[in-house]
């Protein structure tokens, strides 16, 4: 397992009624989130053991990153908006036909990120990027692995657009 990698995984409290990797788990996602009464589902980040934690970003709107690459694979097609608009968030990106960072898509959990419920992983700091499209913000998902290009998570709790900061915090809710 590579040294730099970074997970977002799904936390199911009580049983695991929530069927996984099917778009009926998407749906339950959305119901979860809107019902909270409901068996409440956490996206949990995890790490790999022994990952050196890299520098959360800072509490700003604008992040200046370098020049960098990436490409869409064809799993992701039908996803393809959201995964610019994520690469669009960090600025400096270029999509490609085939070099920098591969994305690809699965409709279900993401594997080989050393958790069993993955719905997002970068290995080796953009060597390569997977996304789960069970999420409710997909686009935030793409922007949040985007970002471990460069930086770690910034503390636990939802992510969300508000700046580079929140965009990288551990749970995508
Ligand atoms: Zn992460």
């Amino acid at each position: 397992m590579s040294r730099i990698v970074r997970t977002l995984v799904v936390a199911l409290t009580g049983l695991a009624i929530f069927a996984p990797a099917v778009p009926a788990g998407a749906a339950e996602f959305h119901a979860a989130e809107f019902h909270r009464e409901r068996p409440t589902t956490v996206f949990v980040t995890g790490d790999a053991p022994g990952e050196a934690e890299k520098p959360a970003p800072e509490r700003s709107v604008q992040v200046a990153v370098p020049a960098w690459r990436y490409y869409i694979t064809a799993s992701c097609a039908s996803r393809a908006a959201e995964i610019r608009r994520g690469a669009a968030y960090w600025g400096n990106g270029v999509e490609t036909t085939g070099s920098g960072t591969p994305v690809g898509c699965t409709s279900g959990y993401v594997t080989g990120c050393g958790a069993a419920r993955a719905v997002g992983c970068n290995w080796g700091r953009g060597q390569r990027i997977m996304l789960s499209t069970m999420v409710r913000d997909f686009a935030l998902l793409a922007a949040h692995e985007f970002g471990h290009n460069w930086y770690g998570h910034s503390g636990t709790g939802c992510a969300s657009w508000t700046n580079a900061n929140t965009v990288m915090r551990t749970n995508m809710c």
